[in-house]
């Protein structure tokens, strides 16, 4: 049988959630060297001075090895958890429990108690028929709602539910702020680091979106907002959540609690095109690789999930436990890496039967130049650009070759990172053929170009009055 050769250069990006399976200096540049281009760090766990030291040890890692890996946070958001315990409480199928806020002291009962840590829960809970623990695992009907404020649920399935486990309400509009105090205060931590995404969980409409916007712009951060699609709310509100936001993640661990799981796969293609048809970054996340954080290599079904993000041309990818907390993190990486390559190897034989809508100027110009990439068989497109917009415009067109993108500001190297098929170097600028010659170089000295090849350009060339964005075919010398 005649294998297909895999793509020199992976286009799309992938995003690895950093915690105690792979903290250390070591264990983060074999998580580099196998192809990690965003870090995460989900700070819902941990304390300040672990985000702080990963933070560090990612920016050591770029700067000692050259990497250029951008750094994410994600918030915890308004998510209700059960308390703390001693030992795992072990739960019959059938059994009825008791759901009592941590505030609910001396409680009569013969049933075991589940202890949730916010008053509102009663009231949330007639909004919906069901308790999820654990994004799932183990679902309790509702049998009766208490005037003190408890709950009793019968589990639908055994298990056994340890400290802090996530509750899901599908469809319950619950009664918290989506950004909470813990938030705001990592949120201008991440802003003061220099951290380059902020990602926000349990976010409803793009007001909450705006409220974050107006702290960066107080703060004059240029730190970029990933919006987590993960409730029914911000599926409604999806349109305004695409314009509100810089990105958005596909967070299916939660969103496939609060919306039937069969609804998953229609939602996730929904939210891809629509961020591809605004330009903006999506990450694809949660359960990717997930048996992976046990086995050295991943389930046939989740080959082809991977398989499918890439086939619909997400910008990005996402590991959770499996680099995070996993017996194999970098394996998962690698794992990934040939998973997207070998698709879009395959998917670059074919011509683009996909048309985004164009958007304005720039919308034209990048597409133009996609256009030219494909029908003059280039190799790269290169793009000049200091602010990243016009890489962002030629990487939504989604073009077969990778888009070396020149700029010289080292922040927004990182911030179009995240981007489908996007390699971004820093030069300096200068007169812009200067500009354009230096930048070649500095790709060959990079190993992304190589002399005799062909690309098509995107720069600036100066006119009699003011300079004007020019698209040129050139072979580089
Ligand atoms: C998710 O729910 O899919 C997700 C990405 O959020 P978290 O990992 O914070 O639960």
């Amino acid at each position: 049988m005649n294998h297909m050769t895999s793509h020199e250069r992976r286009l799309t990006k992938i995003v690895c959630t950093l915690g105690p399976a792979c903290s250390s200096d070591a264990q983060l540049l074999e998580l580099a060297q196998a192809g990690m281009n965003v870090a995460r760090i989900n700070v819902s766990h941990g304390a300040r001075k672990d985000h702080t030291a990963l933070l560090e040890s990612i920016r050591t890692l770029n700067e000692k090895h050259g990497f250029c890996i951008a750094s994410l946070i994600d918030t915890r958001g308004a998510e209700i958890r059960t308390g703390d315990v001693q030992d795992p409480i072990q739960i019959a199928k059938g059994e009825e429990v008791l759901f009592a806020p941590t505030t609910l002291l001396n409680l009569k009962t013969d049933k075991k108690i589940i202890h949730v840590g916010y008053d509102g829960f009663s009231s949330d809970v007639k909004e919906t028929n069901m308790i999820l623990l654990d994004n799932g695992e183990i679902a309790f009907e509702i049998i009766s709602i208490n005037s003190d404020g408890s709950v009793i649920g019968r589990a639908q399935q055994e298990g056994a539910i340890g400290s802090r486990r996530h509750i899901n309400l599908p469809g319950a509009d619950i009664d918290l702020p989506s950004i909470t105090e813990k938030d705001w205060g990592d949120i201008a931590f991440a802003a003061d680091f220099g951290v380059d995404f902020v990602a926000l969980s349990f976010i409803r409409n793009a007001g909450e979106v705006q409220e974050v916007r107006t702290l960066l712009q107080k703060k004059k951060s240029d730190m970029q907002i990933i919006t987590k699609v993960e409730n029914q709310k911000a599926v409604e509100n999806l349109s305004e959540l695409v314009e509100a936001s810089d990105g958005l993640m596909v967070a299916r661990g939660d969103l496939g609690a609060e919306v039937p799981f069969e609804h998953l796969p229609v939602i996730q293609d929904d939210i891809v095109y629509r961020c591809r048809d605004a330009g903006k970054p999506v990450i694809v996340a949660t359960h990717m690789l997930e048996s992976m954080t046990q086995h050295p290599i991943p389930t046939r079904a989740e080959v082809t999930d991977v398989a499918h993000a890439a086939t619909e041309f997400t910008d990005a990818t996402m590991l959770s436990g499996e680099t995070a907390s996993g017996r194999h993190p970098s394996l998962a990486v690698s794992a990934m890496d040939r998973i997207l390559r070998a698709t879009e190897s395959h998917l670059s034989r074919f011509p683009s039967d996909e048309q985004m809508a164009i958007h304005g100027d720039s919308d034209a110009r990048a597409h133009s130049a996609v256009s030219l990439a494909r029908s003059s068989q280039a190799e790269a497109i290169v793009v000049v650009t200091s602010t990243g917009q016009a890489a962002k415009r030629v990487s939504k067109f989604r073009p077969p070759v990778p888009i070396v993108t020149l700029t010289n500001n080292a922040s927004v190297q990182r911030k179009i990172q995240i981007l489908y098929g996007i390699y971004p170097i820093v030069i300096e600028f200068s007169q812009q053929e200067e500009t354009v010659v230096r930048g070649l170089e500095a790709a060959k000295g990079a190993s992304l170009l190589t002399a005799g090849q062909r690309v098509v350009v995107i720069s600036d060339i100066q006119t009699k009055k003011d300079p004007v964005t020019s698209i040129q075919m050139r072979t580089v010398e």
